[in-house]
């Protein structure tokens, strides 16, 4: 299936923890989304901000690439933030539209090596999808690395649990850190230097604070990732857009 717009409906939703929901989404005319497991999409929220812009926000999916028709969203409320609010409230039935698939963070097709997943925050949803695709297409030896502050109000860890495949090994590195604090780059990066002292990995995927997940590839290429092996997909707080 082609990159694109369509109009979707919102299928089911279900509350998730204090500040977060669950939404399953499917597109009005049936067809099958594409999407490889790490990619996202971007909603139109239909809101329009103050300047007269739509709000359209990236949501990954965190459902398995193998059912394409219906995926699967978690959406965490950001303050009084337009889009995630929206979502938050939608009722079941509503129609909306969005574009994509979109995101080069994903296993290359027949990825049969040894990988990390890096989460931190709501980067959970991604490092889901990426981990449910790869067990669903049989690929092995993946493990994922979660960095979350505690009383985190979305996800919980027993929803990744529940959902993660059987032989992806997590690592939940609670009591990270908020949001801003000076210190997360660095106590991001030895935290991952010591998950990866048991030897390295073909590929590294990292989703979530972008003020984190750049360093870390930094501190992986220092410790011999090849270039082009660690793939990044940033939230929040991403370097490279400078009017955050
Ligand atoms: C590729 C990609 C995938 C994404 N996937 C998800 C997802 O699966 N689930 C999800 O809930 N969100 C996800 N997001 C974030 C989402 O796109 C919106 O930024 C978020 O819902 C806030 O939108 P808003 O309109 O409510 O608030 P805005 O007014 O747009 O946002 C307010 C501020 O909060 C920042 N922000 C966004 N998320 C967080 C966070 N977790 N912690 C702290 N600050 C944050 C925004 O960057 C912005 O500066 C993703 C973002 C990208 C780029």
């Amino acid at each position: 299936m082609a990159q694109g717009s369509a109009k979707i409906r919102i299928a089911h939703a279900e509350p998730i923890g204090q500040g977060a929901r669950l939404l399953r989404i499917e597109r009005v005319d049936g067809a099958e989304l594409g999407f490889a497991g790490g990619q996202y999409v971007i909603i139109n929220t239909g809101v329009t901000l103050p300047g007269g812009k739509l709000a359209k926000r990236a949501y990954s999916m965190l459902s398995s690439d193998a059912e394409q028709r219906a995926v699967e969203v978690a959406v965490k409320r950001i303050g009084a933030g337009p889009g995630s609010n929206v979502l938050n409230d939608i009722a079941v039935g509503a129609e909306l539209e969005w574009s994509g698939p979109w995101g080069k963070l994903r296993l290359p097709p027949g990825f049969s090596g040894r990988a990390l997943v890096i989460a931190t925050d709501t980067g959970i949803t991604a490092a889901l999808g990426i981990a449910r695709s790869a067990a669903a297409a049989g690929a092995a030896q993946l493990d994922l690395l979660w960095l979350v502050e505690d009383g985190e109000t979305f996800v919980s860890e027993a929803f990744v649990r529940e959902r993660l495949p059987a032989a992806v090994r997590l690592t939940v590195a609670g009591g990270f850190l908020p949001v801003g604090h000076p210190e997360r780059p660095a106590r991001a990066c030895a935290l991952v230097g010591d998950h990866v002292a048991d030897g390295p990995r073909d590929a590294v995927l990292c989703a979530g604070d972008g003020a984190v997940i750049y360093p870390i590839r930094d501190r992986l290429a220092s410790l011999g990732a090849p270039e082009g092996s660690v793939l990044l997909e940033s939230f929040f707080n991403n370097p490279m857009k400078k009017s955050l």
